[in-house]
């Protein structure tokens, strides 16, 4: 199954023909050749294969290379791709419209059912994505508690919205840079970053602006700059502080809502947030979003209350059943404790595998989340703690996986997902593929 090995080469001895011509014209009609950055591989050098299909725990390329998947689409295919229940129930939806405009009972049952795995949590509304998820929710916590700040953390990601796309600077109180061009100063500077795993600096900063502060949003996993495993101590120091400052704790779920465990990170936690954002699991593979509280705050929302807050396509029932079908197969598969398992199995797969390589290399894993962090030491719990090295090194081993037909995120920082159709079996190949390009990584092969 190596794609080396296939025979397949084109005229231009690529093994990759079909993906580099379709590239080509991507580049001349998308901005970056993309529609969404990551996806150009310029971490890891090369044109992006360009998926024709996906099947189980499996995708199909343009040239008909069959990789072993551990993106997942970046987190939403927990069931693995094109799962025949959850295409059946797009297909009964899709056949009755597309859209309405108008109110569905799928975004009743969908709603009722979410509401019913996340302690706290009484009402929803849904939305297209995780960045519109995360920047309505900054929008009702700051109409709800007539305050402007909004702290983040750095090398916690929530989307793209302006009030988010802000990273650290220095200083005791770190008021916040713009990571984008586009996003003015000002709306920046209404926004800051603190580092991760530091009680000492967020009560500092609660000290000296806490009764301006609005929100303070949070991945509770943190798992968009390596997997950033936090200690319990400082998420219950985070709910203890807004709560006695008034300011809201905001759990963006996006990637860890339905994947960590039924109710998510805030129930491996035992913290129940004022607000949370969900994305990707939540709408089964179909763009849906969410975010929700109590029905008191949730009542600042237009209709009712004076936040506004939209969508043409929200409550999508296309995307709703999707959602819907999706939650119920976890629920009644066990998915939480089986995924568990099969992460479990993982780590005993890959454990002689990294010992006995010649890179400093540490397995870090949260269920079904895993993260390969490529330095000495214990495993980073901050950004600031991460070596900027690690890329070079990730881009040879993400070049050997692919060579042996194994799909790992084209990034050092991003993670990866097990989901219900990755087999034991699927889980020792990997383990050898790994072996063989941490080898080669090490002896400086492309
Ligand atoms: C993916 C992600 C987002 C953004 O979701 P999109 O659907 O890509 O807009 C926000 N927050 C977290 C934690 C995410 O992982």
């Amino acid at each position: 199954m190596s794609v080396g090995s296939r025979g397949e080469r084109g005229v231009s001895g690529s093994a990759f023909p079909v993906s580099e011509e379709l590239f080509e014209r991507a580049v001349r009609v998308l901005a970056g050749g993309v529609n969404s950055p990551v996806r150009a591989f310029r971490a890891v050098g090369g044109a992006p294969f360009f998926v024709s299909r996906g099947e189980g725990a499996f995708i199909v390329d343009e040239d008909g290379h069959r990789f072993l998947d551990f993106v997942s689409s970046w987190g939403p295919l927990i069931l693995g791709h094109a799962h025949r229940e959850v295409i059946e129930a797009v297909e009964r939806a899709a056949v009755r419209g597309t859209t309405f405009g108008a109110p569905c009972q799928a975004e009743v049952e969908l709603a009722e059912c979410v509401i019913d795995c996340y302690s706290g949590l009484e009402q929803l509304r849904f939305v297209s994505s995780g960045t519109e998820a995360t920047m309505s929710a900054v929008r009702l916590a700051r109409g709800a508690t007539g305050r402007d700040v909004i702290v983040k953390f750095s090398g916690c990601y929530h989307g793209h919205a302006d009030p988010l796309l802000v990273a650290a600077g220095s200083g005791l109180v770190t008021f916040g840079q713009p990571s984008s061009a586009g996003v003015p100063e000002a709306f920046a500077a209404l926004t800051r970053v603190l580092p991760l795993d530091d009680e000492d600096r967020l009560r500092a900063l609660f000290e000296a602006e806490g009764e301006r502060i609005a929100a303070v949003i949070v991945e509770p996993i943190p798992a968009n700059n390596g997997l950033l495993i936090q200690r319990p101590e400082f998420l219950a120091t985070l709910r203890q502080v807004t709560a006695a400052s008034g300011s809201l704790l905001i759990f963006d779920e996006v990637i860890s809502g339905f994947r960590v465990a039924r109710g998510g990170a805030a129930q491996i936690y035992d913290i129940v947030p004022d607000l949370v954002t969900f994305g990707k699991i939540i709408g089964g593979g179909m763009p849906v979003g969410a975010f929700g509280g109590s029905r008191e705050l949730m009542g600042h929302l237009a209709p009712d209350g004076p936040v506004y807050q939209a969508g043409t396509l929200s409550g999508n029932p296309v995307a709703m059943a999707a959602g819907l079908a999706n939650l119920r197969i976890l629920e009644r598969e066990r998915a939480w404790e089986r995924l568990e398992e099969l992460g479990q199995r993982l780590d005993r797969e890959l454990a002689p595998v990294l010992a006995a390589s010649p890179l400093d290399v540490t397995l870090v894993r949260q269920g079904s989340i895993f993260w390969l962090s490529l330095q000495p030491g214990e495993p980073p719990r901050d950004a600031e703690s991460i070596d900027a090295g690690a890329s070079d090194r990730y881009r040879r081993i993400f070049r050997a996986l692919l060579r042996s037909g194994v799909s790992m995120a084209p990034s050092a920082f991003e993670v990866g997902f097990l989901g219900l159709a990755h087999t034991p079996g699927d889980l020792s190949r990997f383990a050898r593929a790994l072996g063989e390009a941490l080898d080669e990584a090490a002896t400086g092969g492309s």
